[in-house]
């Protein structure tokens, strides 16, 4: 099949022919309004686009790609923009054009007989789970940006978070999605059946694509029983084993009570302690390791107080727990998650850092963990491994602060060498080096070192059957 790599850009006529679809709302040319937009979470890259799409409803996207598609003009779907692989932003071409999903923010339907929700791509992940409360139902997905991320951008980066180790990623959560395809053709899969193999499942192909197979528009989610019983620890432990012989305990005396078991190490930690306001230090003395458990159930007779205590003192007795404080109030629970949930922005302030979203099989984190911050330590001397994240999934995010004495551009000419450290380490260990955060512009060519052969021939088979012309977010996940 042939593959136009030729783009073109816009032209007058085409603009007029969005404005007519889309109205004055729904068309943004306004390069102040459009800045925000053409770069980064992180800031690693600067983009430019003439023009940012706002519409309204997806019978209004349908025609506007189709409208793009036939003109040949490539197109980067964005939600929050929080992508930490610059997977939502244009290139620098000024040919790629934005489509913003922030005007399709309903929430369709909620059926708490079917424990469903049917929302826009563009609702944000933390209204949606006040939808769910406010309905007495509960919608697991949770992470640090959920006050910006949205639904769009989640299933397309199939996000994982806090409660993954409970109730799986965005695409376990997820029965049907519609979307709108690069030809402007829509597939309405909303469909809310626990049981549907009616040939290839479609939905799951759009669920971690990253907006380069086609822009989702709605989904139907799945919901579960409010909590009514819970019990939250912040702990230090004695070590890395610790840390997972602690979430073996928990485990092995009831895997259903886990929600969140998150690991921090006591550098991470002192980041968020000095570059965050509002916080303190939880604990007697400040830990090496730390983490956070919480356990959630919707029996309102799990005594789960009494199961955090009981376990808690198990591990003390073993020499396994340091120091541990249970939260006695909603406010003490929160400030007590802050501490997990401020560790980007507190590595972002603290200055340049190398990050990564890396798994390994849960029984080999201890070992990545003191493998990774000891090489670490030797590539850059004074550098400071700052990894979190959630072990119950496998998944550490294995960072590294530059040094205090050092530049940041210093630091940044190492980055390559440090990013292959870990990897090398990842690969030894059997594990990915892109857990939730996906592939974005950041990790292409990572992909094509990881899965070439078949796996990576069948990806671009997917791609060009779908998008022959490479129009839905290129120069993101693959290359032709
Ligand atoms: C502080 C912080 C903490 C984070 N913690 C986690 C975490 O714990 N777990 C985790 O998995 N991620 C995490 N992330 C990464 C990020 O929040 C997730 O990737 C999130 O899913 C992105 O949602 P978004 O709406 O911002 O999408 P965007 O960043 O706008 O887009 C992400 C990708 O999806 C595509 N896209 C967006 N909307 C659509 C759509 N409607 N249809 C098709 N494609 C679309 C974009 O083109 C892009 O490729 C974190 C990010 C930050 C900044």
């Amino acid at each position: 099949m042939e593959t136009r790599l030729l783009y073109n850009s816009l032209t007058p006529d085409i603009l007029n022919e969005l404005g007519a679809i889309l109205g004055s709302r729904g068309l943004c040319t306004d390069q102040n309004d459009l800045t925000p937009h053409l770069s980064d979470w992180r800031r690693l890259y600067k983009g430019a686009s003439l023009a940012m799409l706002r519409p309204a409803t997806t019978a209004e996207l349908s025609a506007a790609v189709k409208c793009l598609s036939g003109a040949g003009v490539p197109m980067v779907p964005q939600g929050g923009n929080t992508s930490m692989v610059a997977g939502a932003m244009p290139d620098e071409s000024g040919q790629q054009v934005i489509i913003s999903l922030s005007r399709m923010n309903r929430i369709r339907e909620i059926d708490t007989v079917d424990m469903t929700v049917t929302a826009e791509a563009g609702v944000i992940l933390q209204n949606l789970q006040k939808v769910a409360s406010d309905a007495g139902c509960f919608f697991p997905l949770s992470l640090a940006s959920e006050g910006s991320a949205t639904i769009g951008g989640l299933l397309s980066t199939n996000a994982g978070g806090n409660n993954t180790v409970r109730y799986g990623n965005a695409r376990e959560l997820m029965l049907g999605v519609e979307v709108v395809l690069p030809d402007g053709n829509v597939i309405n899969g909303l469909r809310r059946l626990r049981k549907d193999n009616t040939g290839y499942a479609l939905r799951h192909l759009f669920v971690g694509s990253e907006g380069t197979l086609g822009i989702i528009t709605a989904a139907t989610l799945r919901l579960f029983p409010a909590a009514r019983s819970n019990a939250l620890a912040f702990c230090a432990v004695a070590d890395e084993d610790a840390a997972l012989n602690l979430f073996r305990r928990f485990r092995s005396h009831d895997e259903t009570a886990i929600r969140s078991f998150e690991y921090m190490s006591g550098q991470g930690l002192a980041l968020v302690l000095k570059h965050i306001e509002n916080v303190a230090q939880p604990l007697s003395a400040a830990p090496d390791h730390a983490v956070l458990i919480e356990l959630a159930a919707s029996r309102p007779e799990a005594d789960l107080s009494g199961l955090m205590e009981r376990v808690l003192e198990e591990a003390l007795t073993a020499g396994e727990l340091e120091d541990a404080v249970i939260a006695q109030t909603e406010g003490h629970r929160a400030a007590l998650w802050k501490l997990r949930e401020e560790h980007p922005e507190a590595q972002q302030r603290a200055g340049v850092s190398v990050r990564n979203d890396v798994s390994v099989p849960v029984a080999k984190v201890p070992e990545l963990l003191r493998r990774a911050s000891q090489a670490f330590r030797q590539l850059v001397p004074g550098s400071r491994p700052a990894p979190f994240g959630h072990i119950g999934d496998g998944n550490i995010h294995m960072n590294l602060v530059q040094p205090e004495d050092m530049s940041g551009e210093a630091f940044l000419a190492k980055s390559a060498d440090i990013m292959n450290c870990v990897h090398d380490i990842v690969r030894d260990l059997d594990g990915s080096f892109a857990a939730e955060h996906g592939i974005g512009r950041l990790k292409v060519n990572t992909l094509e070192a990881w899965r070439e052969g078949p796996e990576l021939d069948t990806m671009r088979k997917i791609k060009v059957a779908l998008d022959p012309h490479w129009l839905m977010n290129p120069g993101k996940v693959l290359r032709p």
